[in-house]
Protein backbone atom coordinates (compact mmCIF):
# COMPACT_ATOMS: atom_id res chain seq x y z
CA UNK A 1 0.00 0.00 0.00
CA UNK A 2 1.39 3.23 -1.22
CA UNK A 3 -1.00 6.10 0.87
CA UNK A 4 0.03 9.66 2.07
CA UNK A 5 -1.49 11.11 4.72
CA UNK A 6 -3.13 14.99 4.36
CA UNK A 7 -4.02 17.47 7.10
CA UNK A 8 -3.24 20.36 9.16
CA UNK A 9 -0.39 20.71 11.47
CA UNK A 10 -1.96 19.18 14.69
CA UNK A 11 -4.60 17.28 12.70
CA UNK A 12 -3.05 13.02 13.37
CA UNK A 13 -1.35 12.67 11.03
CA UNK A 14 1.96 11.69 12.92
CA UNK A 15 -0.12 9.30 15.17
CA UNK A 16 -2.18 7.53 13.17
CA UNK A 17 0.73 7.29 10.85
CA UNK A 18 2.55 5.00 13.90
CA UNK A 19 -0.41 2.80 14.17
CA UNK A 20 -0.77 2.40 10.05
CA UNK A 21 2.57 1.64 10.31
CA UNK A 22 2.21 -1.04 12.70
CA UNK A 23 -0.77 -2.52 10.65
CA UNK A 24 0.19 -2.40 6.85
CA UNK A 25 4.25 -2.92 7.81
CA UNK A 26 5.54 -0.18 5.49
CA UNK A 27 7.61 2.16 6.23
CA UNK A 28 6.30 5.60 7.61
CA UNK A 29 7.97 8.58 5.83
CA UNK A 30 7.78 12.10 7.96
CA UNK A 31 9.19 14.99 6.24
CA UNK A 32 9.16 16.66 9.66
CA UNK A 33 11.02 13.54 11.25
CA UNK A 34 13.28 13.84 8.39
CA UNK A 35 14.30 17.25 8.88
CA UNK A 36 14.15 17.56 12.60
CA UNK A 37 16.56 14.74 12.06
CA UNK A 38 19.10 17.17 9.85
CA UNK A 39 18.41 19.99 12.58
CA UNK A 40 19.36 17.84 15.44
CA UNK A 41 22.80 16.27 13.44
CA UNK A 42 23.53 19.85 12.82
CA UNK A 43 24.04 18.87 9.12
CA UNK A 44 24.41 21.63 6.73
CA UNK A 45 20.88 20.76 5.58
CA UNK A 46 19.79 21.16 9.41
CA UNK A 47 21.61 24.25 9.44
CA UNK A 48 19.49 25.56 6.48
CA UNK A 49 16.18 24.53 7.51
CA UNK A 50 16.52 25.11 11.44
CA UNK A 51 15.43 28.83 11.24
CA UNK A 52 13.01 28.46 8.24
CA UNK A 53 11.15 25.71 10.35
CA UNK A 54 11.20 27.56 13.95
CA UNK A 55 9.33 29.85 11.84
CA UNK A 56 6.77 28.18 10.82
CA UNK A 57 7.64 28.15 6.88
CA UNK A 58 8.21 25.95 4.35
CA UNK A 59 11.71 25.08 3.97
CA UNK A 60 12.72 24.57 0.37
CA UNK A 61 11.51 22.38 -2.50
CA UNK A 62 14.51 21.62 -3.51
CA UNK A 63 15.35 20.91 -0.07
CA UNK A 64 12.78 18.53 0.40
CA UNK A 65 12.63 16.53 -2.75
CA UNK A 66 16.67 15.84 -2.28
CA UNK A 67 15.79 14.29 1.37
CA UNK A 68 12.39 12.21 -0.38
CA UNK A 69 14.68 11.11 -3.57
CA UNK A 70 17.08 9.91 -1.51
CA UNK A 71 14.85 7.96 1.62
CA UNK A 72 12.93 6.50 -1.91
CA UNK A 73 16.35 5.20 -2.94
CA UNK A 74 16.26 2.90 -0.23
CA UNK A 75 14.98 -0.75 -0.71
CA UNK A 76 12.59 -0.89 2.45
CA UNK A 77 9.96 1.30 -0.01
CA UNK A 78 9.55 -1.74 -2.52
CA UNK A 79 7.12 -3.07 -0.09
CA UNK A 80 5.30 0.21 -0.04
CA UNK A 81 4.77 3.01 2.08
CA UNK A 82 3.10 6.18 4.13
CA UNK A 83 4.23 9.64 3.35
CA UNK A 84 3.49 12.23 6.00
CA UNK A 85 4.25 15.93 5.09
CA UNK A 86 4.77 15.99 1.93
CA UNK A 87 3.18 17.00 -0.30
CA UNK A 88 3.18 20.63 1.27
CA UNK A 89 2.11 22.54 -1.87
CA UNK A 90 1.16 22.19 -5.56
CA UNK A 91 4.97 22.01 -6.75
CA UNK A 92 5.55 19.37 -4.65
CA UNK A 93 2.75 17.30 -5.49
CA UNK A 94 3.44 17.04 -9.01
CA UNK A 95 7.33 16.13 -8.18
CA UNK A 96 6.01 13.51 -6.04
CA UNK A 97 3.96 12.02 -8.78
CA UNK A 98 6.80 12.21 -11.06
CA UNK A 99 9.54 10.26 -9.01
CA UNK A 100 6.86 7.94 -8.03
CA UNK A 101 6.30 7.58 -12.45
CA UNK A 102 9.79 7.15 -12.66
CA UNK A 103 10.19 4.10 -10.43
CA UNK A 104 6.91 2.33 -11.07
CA UNK A 105 5.12 3.20 -7.48
CA UNK A 106 2.22 5.03 -8.07
CA UNK A 107 0.20 6.64 -5.38
CA UNK A 108 -2.57 4.22 -4.36
CA UNK A 109 -4.66 6.79 -2.12
CA UNK A 110 -4.36 10.15 -0.11
CA UNK A 111 -6.65 10.15 3.18
CA UNK A 112 -7.18 13.64 4.45
CA UNK A 113 -7.60 13.74 8.31
CA UNK A 114 -10.22 16.78 8.89
CA UNK A 115 -10.03 18.50 12.17
CA UNK A 116 -11.66 22.16 12.46
CA UNK A 117 -9.40 25.16 13.28
CA UNK A 118 -10.17 25.66 17.06
CA UNK A 119 -9.28 21.85 17.63
CA UNK A 120 -6.05 22.31 16.13
CA UNK A 121 -5.20 25.13 17.85
CA UNK A 122 -6.38 23.38 20.92
CA UNK A 123 -4.54 20.30 20.37
CA UNK A 124 -1.09 21.76 19.33
CA UNK A 125 -1.16 24.07 22.27
CA UNK A 126 -1.46 20.80 24.06
CA UNK A 127 1.59 19.53 22.14
CA UNK A 128 3.95 22.45 23.10
CA UNK A 129 3.86 21.79 26.39
CA UNK A 130 4.45 18.18 26.17
CA UNK A 131 6.67 18.02 23.86
CA UNK A 132 8.53 21.32 23.72
CA UNK A 133 9.17 21.56 20.18
CA UNK A 134 10.49 24.78 18.51
CA UNK A 135 7.95 25.41 16.28
CA UNK A 136 5.14 25.01 18.63
CA UNK A 137 4.54 28.34 20.03
CA UNK A 138 1.49 30.66 19.39
CA UNK A 139 3.10 32.58 16.78
CA UNK A 140 5.15 29.65 14.84
CA UNK A 141 1.32 28.07 15.12
CA UNK A 142 -0.52 30.91 13.89
CA UNK A 143 1.95 30.32 10.81
CA UNK A 144 1.62 26.80 10.41
CA UNK A 145 -1.82 26.88 10.19
CA UNK A 146 -1.69 29.63 7.68
CA UNK A 147 0.35 28.20 5.34
CA UNK A 148 -1.25 25.11 5.46
CA UNK A 149 -4.32 27.18 4.21
CA UNK A 150 -2.52 29.29 1.85
CA UNK A 151 -0.28 26.21 -0.17
CA UNK A 152 -0.96 22.63 1.36
CA UNK A 153 -4.63 22.75 1.62
CA UNK A 154 -4.82 22.97 -2.74
CA UNK A 155 -2.94 19.58 -2.48
CA UNK A 156 -6.75 18.42 -1.75
CA UNK A 157 -7.85 19.26 -4.43
CA UNK A 158 -4.69 17.63 -6.54
CA UNK A 159 -5.66 14.27 -5.32
CA UNK A 160 -9.41 14.82 -5.95
CA UNK A 161 -9.04 15.40 -9.19
CA UNK A 162 -6.81 11.94 -9.64
CA UNK A 163 -10.05 9.80 -7.66
CA UNK A 164 -7.59 9.09 -5.29
CA UNK A 165 -8.49 11.06 -1.86
CA UNK A 166 -10.74 9.52 0.77
CA UNK A 167 -11.65 12.15 3.44
CA UNK A 168 -11.93 11.32 6.95
CA UNK A 169 -13.21 12.57 10.11
CA UNK A 170 -10.42 13.01 12.53
CA UNK A 171 -12.48 14.36 15.74
CA UNK A 172 -12.54 11.35 18.15
CA UNK A 173 -10.57 8.73 19.81
CA UNK A 174 -6.96 7.18 18.26
CA UNK A 175 -9.17 3.81 17.78
CA UNK A 176 -12.36 5.74 15.94
CA UNK A 177 -9.69 7.74 13.43
CA UNK A 178 -7.95 4.40 13.25
CA UNK A 179 -11.33 2.71 12.08
CA UNK A 180 -12.15 5.59 9.80
CA UNK A 181 -9.03 4.99 8.15
CA UNK A 182 -9.22 1.21 7.24
CA UNK A 183 -12.60 1.99 6.35
CA UNK A 184 -11.97 4.49 3.78
CA UNK A 185 -9.64 2.03 2.46
CA UNK A 186 -12.34 -0.90 1.96
CA UNK A 187 -14.09 1.94 -0.20
CA UNK A 188 -10.67 2.58 -1.97
P1 LIG B 1 3.26 19.92 11.36
O1 LIG B 1 2.55 19.35 10.21
O2 LIG B 1 2.71 19.46 12.68
O3 LIG B 1 3.39 21.41 11.32
P2 LIG B 1 5.77 18.61 10.49
O4 LIG B 1 6.57 17.81 11.44
O5 LIG B 1 5.08 17.88 9.37
O6 LIG B 1 4.75 19.42 11.39
O7 LIG B 1 6.68 19.76 9.84
C1 LIG B 1 7.40 20.67 10.63
C2 LIG B 1 8.07 21.74 9.75
O8 LIG B 1 9.01 21.10 8.86
C3 LIG B 1 7.15 22.52 8.81
O9 LIG B 1 6.52 23.60 9.45
C4 LIG B 1 8.15 22.97 7.73
O10 LIG B 1 8.92 24.05 8.16
C5 LIG B 1 9.05 21.76 7.60
N1 LIG B 1 8.56 20.82 6.56
C6 LIG B 1 8.11 19.54 6.75
N2 LIG B 1 7.72 18.99 5.59
C7 LIG B 1 7.91 19.93 4.64
C8 LIG B 1 7.68 20.00 3.24
N3 LIG B 1 7.14 18.96 2.59
N4 LIG B 1 8.01 21.13 2.57
C9 LIG B 1 8.54 22.17 3.22
N5 LIG B 1 8.77 22.20 4.52
C10 LIG B 1 8.46 21.10 5.25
Amino acid sequence: MRLVLLGAPGSGKGTQATRLKEHLQVPHVSTGDLLRAEVKAGSPLGLQAKEVMARGELVSDDILLGMLEDRFSRDDMARGFILDGYPRNLAQAAALDALLERIGQPMDIAVQLEVDNELLIDRLAGRAQAEGRADDNPESVRKRLQVYDDQTAPVIGYYRDAGKLAVVDGVGTLDEVFGRILAAFERQ
